[in-house]
Parts: C-alpha cells; structure tokens; sequence
C-alpha cells in the first residue's frame, strides 16, 4: 500500500501536475488562471531555451519542446503563435528553417517539411481576418 502511494506521488510530479490532490474545488477553480499563466511562463521559457540549445544539443531542445507540449496539453492552453511553427508536431522535434526543417511555397501556401521526419504543414500565406 504504502509503495503504492509513492509509485503515484511520482507519475504525478513527471507530469507537471501543479494541482496537488488536498486543494478542494473552490480553490481549484480560483487558482486555475493563474496556474494557466504560470504553464505559459514556462512554455516561453521552455521554448527560448530550446533556441538557445538548437547549436549545442538538438536532442536537448527536442526534449524542451516535448516538456512544452505536455504542459499545454496539462493546461489546456495553445502554444503561442511565435511558437507554433516552430517544432514538428508529429515527432517533437524543434524546428529551425534550413536546419532540419525545409519551407517552400506552393500554390498560395506555405510548406513546412521536418527533415527528421517528414511530416508536411501547410499554412496559408494571405490569412483573411
Ligand atoms: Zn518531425
């Protein structure tokens, strides 16, 4: 029983769960923006980090946009937009245009390419708003 306990108190803390379990639901509900502001500061760190790592270990910020990833899942929230094209969604690699990842332009759209991968996304080049 007792290691039973400590294997979930475990799971919990490699998942970025920052709700603990004892918080009752009135609390929960209050904290949960600034829990989601907090996933955000993380999610710009995490992604300004991956950056900064890209020339010394990809296999780092690879695994930084992974972390990323599954804090905004946790949260709910998107990935913010100067980051979206900027890892592969498919394999969680981060992305850097003529590095591992190729861009071209076909028919009005612009063509990403993971070059770890291959996963192909496509983004409009005139969005109406
Ligand atoms: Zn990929």
């Amino acid at each position: 029983m007792e290691n039973r306990t400590k294997i979930h108190f475990y799971i919990n803390i490699s998942e970025h769960k920052y709700i603990p379990s004892f918080v009752n639901m009135a609390a929960k509900k209050s904290s949960k923006t600034a829990f989601k502001k907090i996933a955000m500061e993380r999610i710009d760190i995490l992604f300004k980090n991956a950056e900064y790592e890209f020339v010394y270990n990809p296999e780092l910020s690879n695994r930084y946009v992974n972390i990323a990833r599954k804090i905004a899942m946790r949260q709910r929230i998107r990935i913010p937009s100067e980051y979206k094209r900027k890892f592969c969604r498919n394999c969680n690699s981060y992305a850097v245009p003529g590095e591992n990842m190729s861009v071209r332009i076909h028919r009005g759209k612009v063509i990403y390419k993971c070059g770890r991968c291959g996963y192909i996304r496509r983004f409009p080049i005139n969005k109406r708003r």
